[in-house]
């Protein structure tokens, strides 16, 4: 089973895309984690987008993506691409998509759920400082890497990106075939949700 996750920043499709592919046997690729976690000559390229909240250029997420989908020998959840019309098309000529699942929530609900939210620098867990504390405050509950406030999820950026959200990855929505989820919930009861959709 292939699928795509797609939401605002803040819907918590990271956080579902972890639990679903665990549960699933699936491939969880993170094009953002991925980006993140690029090193050598091509980090000072990759860094001087994503810590602006822009995207990278489509040439350069695609040839990282399929990298991973070669990696990946069973089904994925793509959790972060497409994230405009090109990269959707190009995908659409690369593999066959199932579903798209997509985790719904407010810009105002998304600004409160970011500004809160704490990353994990190794393993790319995500939780809230509110919401979804980590057992131990600053340790991540999975590996016990430490936590840290990504760049871009700091207000200014986080008002860009989801501008970038509306304007470029939701009309992707129009062109597979996609189920809306209210992300506004119980962590438990989204993944509930998504299997059931699925
Ligand atoms: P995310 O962790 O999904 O919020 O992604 C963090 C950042 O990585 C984004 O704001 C973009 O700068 C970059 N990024 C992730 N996925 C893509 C993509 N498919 N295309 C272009 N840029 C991406």
């Amino acid at each position: 089973m292939n699928l795509i996750f797609i939401g605002p920043q803040g819907s918590g499709k990271g956080t579902q895309a972890k639990i679903i592919s665990e549960k699933l046997n699936l491939c969880h690729i993170s094009t953002g984690d991925l980006l993140r976690n690029v090193k050598g000559n091509l980090k000072e390229e990759v860094d001087s987008y994503i810590n602006v909240g822009k995207l990278v250029p489509d040439e350069l997420i695609l040839k990282i993506l399929i990298k991973e989908l070669k990696k990946c020998k069973k089904g994925f959840i793509l959790d972060g691409f497409p994230r405009n019309v090109t990269q959707a098309q190009k995908l659409k000529d690369l593999i066959d998509i199932n579903k798209v699942i997509e985790i719904n929530i407010t810009d105002k609900q998304a600004i409160k759920r970011i500004t809160s939210r704490i990353s994990c620098k190794n393993c790319g867990a995500v939780f809230n400082k509110i919401t979804n504390p980590p057992k131990i405050e600053g340790v991540c509950d999975s590996c016990k890497g430490k936590l840290y406030v990504r760049d871009d999820d700091k207000e200014e950026f986080v008002k860009k990106r989801l501008k970038i959200y509306h304007n470029e990855t939701e009309p992707i929505l129009g062109i597979y075939d996609s189920v809306r989820i209210d992300g506004f919930q119980e962590i438990d009861k989204v993944a509930q949700e998504i299997l059931e959709k699925l």
